[in-house]
């Protein structure tokens, strides 16, 4: 799609961002370049919400015949990391996309400070010395103006001394900022003198300790778009207030008519869990999940860990869209994509979770069958695989119940049910142990109702899933369930979120059963359990001991608890 016009019959689906681009492209604006930039701050591992703004940036280029920048916004040295730089990178082509070239802010350093020199010359910046506090209190309200401060008409030579020595490495943190002199009684609160440098005194991931005045965020981002050569600027809408400002800082470093433009949409918000990278990052700290990629964590490699595909992201993010407010999305929806996406494309399995053994009591002892099974209904050329069958077998404990109610359709003393790809068994009692735990579940099957015989099509109501037990392999399965008991834990102001954490949102089974066929999964190879939902092999799985993660269960089983709650 690398031309610069979009199809008519597109048009319909067009979002608003979209529909800016055609139109400055039709207009020829910036003879019709497209340069977009995604600009993480390397302070933390990416998530869902990130992905969103990455579909945006790249997509836009891609579709429009542009190109897109990474720009690392590495302005905060005492919280950004090279561990982060690379995973971000990772993450970003994990979910199919390539920068043209990678940028840093700190590459910016230079011209940022000779910017800053520029306005203090022009009468535009002065060195403040009062502490963060009282600088906020002079803010004023949105309704009442803002006090000047007393250091607001220093003279422009003591400004360029101070702000030297404030990068010097003179003056302690804290201990004064430089501000752009605009308007302390604009309506917009951002333009009331903003703090535009301030001393940190810790060493920098890229330039080391040559620097101890660091840019603000908001003395960044515009302006390394403007040196790079961003058209559209493309961020979320909590910096609407802060694009006034944006625009300010490029009329005073434009030099001709090119000016990158902001435009904002929605956040990604989901329920049961938390976006916030100062809020995961506590998680992770705090050994409340097992680290950034805990496939509980709605990082993007947590959620790859997880098991979900980059096509299911995609699907997830077409499906909620960009619009101009926010909300919050419904965790199903997410699920809902990687089922759809597991569905069309992975292999049918037997593994059973919690065992217990069921004896089919007519069945020949030492005898053994081959059962076909088709590897996914849903695509005619997966093909099939075999699956061993035998006397004695492996089914889900809860398969079977003793005395079971009018609608239970699945194993009791009498009942009839289809062993998945095999026989019809009827049940004919349990044995238990002393604690009346169930050790054994009896049964005979009927030798005429394997595909191919005689009754191979008669109906009975239930059919469960199995696994020899003379040919399957061992295997710890952990179950997931989400991150938060509730559902939206940003919402809940006057609790700390980690009281809100779940407590029952991870499960570790560790004598699941499965068919041999999974002897050789290799990490990341992914699965639909029958019956039981979509697993993936884990990243801490070995040949000697295969674990699965259970990335989605098959239907959405916690909607139905909750609704009857
Ligand atoms: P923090 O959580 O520390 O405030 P951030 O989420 O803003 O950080 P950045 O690294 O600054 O993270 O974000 C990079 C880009 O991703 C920005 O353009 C930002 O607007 C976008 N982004 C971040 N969170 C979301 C989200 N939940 N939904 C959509 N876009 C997001
Ligand atoms: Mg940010």
């Amino acid at each position: 799609m690398n031309e610069n016009t979009v199809n008519e019959e597109n048009k319909r689906s067009l979002n608003f961002i979209e529909a800016i681009v055609e139109n400055d492209i039709k207009e020829g604006l910036n003879d019709g370049r497209i340069q977009t930039r995604f600009p993480p701050e390397p302070n933390g591992y990416l998530h869902i919400g990130h992905a969103k703004a990455i579909c945006m940036d790249f997509g836009i280029a891609q579709q429009y015949g542009g190109l897109c920048n990474l720009r690392f916004d590495d302005t905060n040295p005492s919280k950004e990391d090279v561990e982060y730089v690379d995973a971000i990178m990772e993450d970003i082509q994990w979910l199919g996309y390539q920068w043209e070239n990678v940028f840093y802010a700190s590459d910016y350093f230079p011209q940022l400070y000779d910017f800053a020199v520029q306005l203090i010359k022009e009468g535009k910046a002065y060195v403040d010395e009062q502490s963060a506090e009282v600088i906020a209190q002079q803010k004023g309200t949105p309704t009442q103006a803002g006090t000047d401060s007393p250091f607001r008409n220093r003279p422009m030579e003591e400004n360029l001394d101070l702000f030297k020595k404030m990068n010097e490495g003179a003056f302690p943190e804290g201990s004064m900022v430089l501000r752009a002199k605009i308007d302390m009684a604009s309506s917009n609160m951002h333009m009331r003198d903003p703090i535009i440098y301030r001393i940190i005194d810790h060493p920098h991931h890229r330039t080391g300790t040559t620097w101890k005045a660091y840019p603000m965020y908001d003395f960044a981002h515009g302006q390394s778009d403007y040196f790079e050569g961003v058209t559209h600027s493309l961020c979320t809408l909590e910096f609407v207030v802060h694009r006034p400002l944006y625009d300010w800082f490029i009329d005073q470093l434009a030099t001709n008519a090119y000016r990158p433009h902001q435009y904002e949409f929605n956040r990604l918000n989901l329920t049961y869990t938390v976006m916030s990278k100062r809020k995961l990052l506590q998680l992770v700290q705090e050994g409340l999940v097992s680290g950034w990629d805990d496939p509980r964590m709605p990082t993007i490699c947590g959620l790859r860990r997880r098991g979900y595909t980059p096509e299911s992201i995609h699907n997830f993010i077409d499906r909620i869209g960009y619009t101009k407010y926010d909300g919050v999305n419904d965790i199903g929806l997410l699920e809902f994509a990687v089922r759809e996406d597991l569905n069309k494309r992975v292999t049918r399995v037997s593994a059973v979770l919690d065992p217990v053994k069921l004896v089919l009591t007519n069945y020949p002892e030492g005898q053994t069958e081959q059962m076909e099974a088709q590897n996914n209904p849903e695509d005619e050329n997966a093909g099939s695989h075999n699956i061993l069958f035998s006397r004695e077998l492996y089914i889900e404990r809860d398969d079977f119940m003793e005395d079971a109610p009018k609608k239970y359709f699945r194993l009791t003393p009498g009942n009839e049910v289809r062993l998945k790809n095999a026989y019809i068994v009827k049940c004919t009692g349990c044995k238990k142990d002393e604690n009346g735990n169930i050790v054994e579940v009896y049964a005979e099957y009927d030798a005429n109702t394997r595909s191919g015989m005689p009754d191979s099509n008669r109906k009975v109501k239930g059919t469960i899933h199995w696994v020899s037990t003379e040919d399957c392999i061992d295997a710890e399965v952990r179950v997931y369930d989400r991150l938060f008991a509730v559902e939206n834990p940003s919402e809940e102001k006057d609790k700390d979120f980690r009281e809100l954490l779940n407590p029952d949102s991870l499960k570790v089974l560790k004598n699941c059963k499965l068919e041999s066929y999974l002897k050789e999964a290799k990490p990341m190879d992914k699965f639909q359990f029958q019956r039981l939902g979509y697993f993936c092999v884990d990243t801490d799985s070995t040949a000697d001991k295969l674990i699965f993660n259970r990335t989605v269960a098959l239907k959405d089983s916690w909607s139905k608890e909750q609704k009857k709650q």
